[in-house]
């Protein structure tokens, strides 16, 4: 089963780290994050990441000197530079250190996204996005044109209801609170998930699509007290 790609923001910036944290969280991806360079490093070492985003200037450690600390123990660990200097020098010393890409700021968020993937593509093979969701014989999400196949009929979903069934999806082993949704597909702060209508009616959406009868559902259920759950039977 898939896990969401974790990644480690080591950012003194409060603005920039505050700005990665939330539209990494909205693409998906689990976050942790360092202020400083000594616990960036400590927390880097720990291996645990699947990337780390490393800032160039950081106090009582730069991202170069982490970033040779890094690879002294690990020469896999993918790594991208942020750098707030474009100069030749800084990449090229930045590569000579062992990143596997950089990024000059100030940088768009797109661009930033699509280094992540390719690195992260590079780094974890097996890491491939999944473009189909099986209900039953019948019944195939189609993730990238965002629509589902019903024997011969062809129903589209919105973008927000994709990510939904592929959350649902990547962590169908368990149900998924309402609150979860809304912080890791919407990007709601957990302090601002005041508003839960809005999981329901895209719930509500989606069966509408996909259950044979959405008044009892059998693949997106709910688990009374602890959310909805995606139930996709193995065998397909
Ligand atoms: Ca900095």
């Amino acid at each position: 089963m898939k896990e969401s790609a974790s990644i480690l923001i080591v950012e003194d910036e409060d603005a920039i780290r505050v700005g990665l944290v939330d539209v990494l969280i909205y693409h998906g991806y689990q976050v942790d994050y360092a202020k400083e360079g000594v616990s960036g490093l400590e927390k880097a070492l720990t291996g645990k990441y699947d990337l780390i985003l490393l800032d160039v200037m950081l106090p009582n450690m730069d991202g170069f000197k982490i970033c040779t600390k890094i690879r002294e123990q690990d020469k896999a660990q993918p790594i991208i530079m942020l750098t707030a200097k474009s100069s030749d020098e800084d990449v090229v010393n930045g590569f000579t250190l062992g990143a596997d890409d950089y990024v000059s700021k100030p940088f768009s968020v797109t661009q930033l996204i699509l280094r992540i993937k390719a690195v992260l593509r590079r780094s974890i093979p097996e890491n491939i996005e999944q473009t189909f969701i099986q209900l039953d014989e019948n019944r195939k999400i189609d993730l990238q044109n965002l629509s589902i196949q019903i024997g011969k009929d062809n129903i589209p979903f919105t973008k927000r209801e994709i990510e939904v069934l592929e959350y649902l999806q990547r962590n169908n082993q368990r149900p998924v609170a309402r609150e979860e949704l809304l912080s890791n597909v919407w990007g709601y702060s957990e302090e601002l998930a005041i508003e839960t209508r809005t999981v329901d009616i895209h719930i509500a959406r989606i069966r509408r699509k996909i259950e044979k009868d959405p008044k009892n559902p059998q693949f997106l259920i709910t688990i009374r007290g602890a959310g909805y759950r995606l139930i996709c039977p193995s065998e397909y």
